[in-house]
């Protein structure tokens, strides 16, 4: 291939690549983007299945909301939303709690009727009660901060599955609140100006975002097998993991991984009774069950009421994994060590190929939601000069 033809090469076809590719072709400039999947989008990638109409998150559930309205003016030019509000209740026993914890969460644990002033009282008693004051760990911390039951209930057994280590184990500082609403608030992303879900999907988005006459979009394209091809000037935006593209020389950054089992069931059966409770998304807070979420992605579809009302449903259970060199890298795990690790990379980087930048979350070593990633892609372009 003529690389030579391009002004910039841009690896990885998520949000933050499509976004920096787009901006570049939008000022004329000719632009590569490659990416080793065989879809665009990252890991942000939605489909619809043609049978149902149900628009399948391939790596979990992604729900977009932003208080950023730049990134709501930018994104908006590429799809509608629909007007879904994102509730994830919590599964404790077979019954389901808000979550974040609110006043509803508590009148329900504990049986009781109380208002909002009677609960903050009684949540700052039992927090008291457990007569922590400098907590060790986070066990310690999360009992400290609300008393025992909550913690043990709806914090514990989930993070324990999260982390896959038992909370005496993991460090304090991992837990700096336990958000609690004296309200009925169950909004999960409270202070959201914008949120949704595109109503035709999150890989029709960055098609869009990528159709210009001045982008070439190369896919099923891993960058470090073509790296030596490309002339050694060419501006290069690498969206992947920086141990990776540098052979693991220093060792391997670490992430936290997931793993996803996914089964298509009938709402009229015994098997498919849990979809039809109607939540897109169901935390499983007890540890005798394995996985962490549900998925039902047809709730998501607010917009298209036919899709809901149809018996079949797409269900996913999500796990947490552990991650192997190679694997999926889904959350960084971002200690003092770990930084460390991740700035020698950069600093190997600048040395031994200048011409790569890093970009995205994989590149910055960061979790990002959708608008975080959109957003930098937008500051990162306005500094670059090509
Ligand atoms: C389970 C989960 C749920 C999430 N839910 C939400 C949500 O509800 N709302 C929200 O806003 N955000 C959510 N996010 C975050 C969201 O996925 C990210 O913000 C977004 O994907 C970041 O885009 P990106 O372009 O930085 O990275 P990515 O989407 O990861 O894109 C990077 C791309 O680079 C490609 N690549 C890497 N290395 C190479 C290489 N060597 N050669 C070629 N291509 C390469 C990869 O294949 C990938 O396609 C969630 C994340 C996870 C893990």
């Amino acid at each position: 291939m003529d690389y030579t033809k391009f002004d910039l090469i841009v690896v990885g076809a998520g949000f933050y690549g499509a976004t920096v590719a787009e901006r570049a072709a939008s000022e004329n400039k000719k632009v590569l983007v490659i990416d080793r999947r065989e879809h665009l989008a990252g890991n942000a990638y939605s489909y619809k299945d043609e049978k149902t109409g149900i628009e399948i998150h391939k790596y979990g559930s992604h729900i977009f909301h932003t208080e950023d309205e730049e990134v709501w003016n930018y994104i908006t030019k590429f799809t509608e939303f629909n007007d879904y509000i994102h509730t994830v209740p919590t599964r404790h026993a077979g019954k389901l709690y808000p979550m974040p914890i609110n006043l509803d969460t508590i009148n329900l644990l504990y049986g009781t009727n109380m208002d909002a002033e009677e609960a903050e009282k009684f949540v700052a008693s039992e927090a008291e009660k457990a007569g922590i004051k400098n907590p060790k760990n986070f066990e310690e911390k999360g009992i400290s901060l609300v008393g025992e039951k909550l913690y043990t209930t709806f914090i514990k057994n989930y993070s324990e599955k999260q982390w896959s280590t038992s909370a005496t184990n993991l460090s304090a500082e991992i837990l700096s609140r336990i958000p609690v609403r004296y309200s009925h608030d169950d909004r999960y992303f409270m202070t959201a100006k914008h949120q949704g879900i595109p109503v035709n999907g999150y890989g029709k988005i960055v098609e869009k975002m990528l159709d210009n006459e001045n982008i070439e979009v190369k896919l099923g394209v891993d960058f470090i097998a073509i790296m030596d091809e490309i002339p050694n000037d060419k501006p290069i935006i690498y969206c992947g993991q920086v141990d990776e593209l540098l052979d693991y020389e220093l060792g391997v950054l670490p992430y936290r991984s997931l793993r996803f089992e996914a089964e298509w069931v009938d709402e009229t059966t015994e098997e498919g009774a849990d979809s039809k409770l109607g939540h897109a998304v169901i935390n499983e807070a007890d540890a005798d069950v394995a996985y962490t979420r549900t998925h039902f992605y047809k709730y998501y579809q607010i917009h298209e009421p036919e899709v809901i009302k149809q018996p079949k449903s797409y269900v996913v259970r999500e796990y947490p994994a552990d991650f192997k060199r190679g694997g999926e890298a889904y959350y960084p795990i971002n200690n003092e060590e770990n930084e460390k690790l991740y700035n020698d990379y950069v600093k190997l980087l600048s040395e031994r190929y200048p011409s790569i930048m890093l970009g995205g979350r994989l590149g910055a070593y960061q979790y990002w939601d959708m608008d975080k990633a959109i957003k930098n892609a937008l500051e990162f372009y306005k500094n670059l000069t090509i």
